[in-house]
């Protein structure tokens, strides 16, 4: 028989389901939206707590933009992202993640868990709109 579990997790898991699938990189809010719509009591405080642990034990990513907020993805396989600078979207990247990066700083002396890349610019549709509009 299934254990009823705490309160604190069971919004910690309503939180992590709440990301599964999602490619849009949302932020704690976004997520604080859709969950409120199942837990009315949930406060956003608790979301970006709850997100933090989750990052912490590397369940979901978090990624940091330039003077926006934190975005968070499910998938935690290393990935690049890129994030545009007139929509804000944080895309994923398909390039190779580039090992060779870790292999030089060991070289150094450093021991290197992971490295995260973000390229900044214009996403596909905004260069697109950029160019019509010029
Ligand atoms: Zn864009
Ligand atoms: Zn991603």
């Amino acid at each position: 028989m299934k254990q009823s579990l705490p309160r604190v997790t069971k919004q910690r898991k309503a939180i992590f389901s709440a990301l599964q699938g999602d490619v849009s990189h949302p932020t704690a809010d976004e997520i604080y939206q859709r969950v409120k719509r199942r837990l009315p009591h949930l406060s956003l405080a608790t979301v970006y707590r709850n997100l933090k642990l989750l990052a912490q034990e590397g369940l979901i990513l978090e990624i940091s933009t330039p003077d926006g907020p934190n975005r968070y993805d499910p998938q935690t396989h290393q990935h690049y992202h890129f994030f545009c600078e007139r929509c804000e979207r944080v895309y994923d990247v398909e390039i190779p993640v580039q090992a060779q990066l870790n292999r030089e700083l060991s070289r150094q002396g450093f021991s290197v868990r992971s490295h995260e890349t973000v390229f900044y610019g214009l996403c596909r549709s905004c260069f697109k709109a950029a160019n019509l509009s010029s």
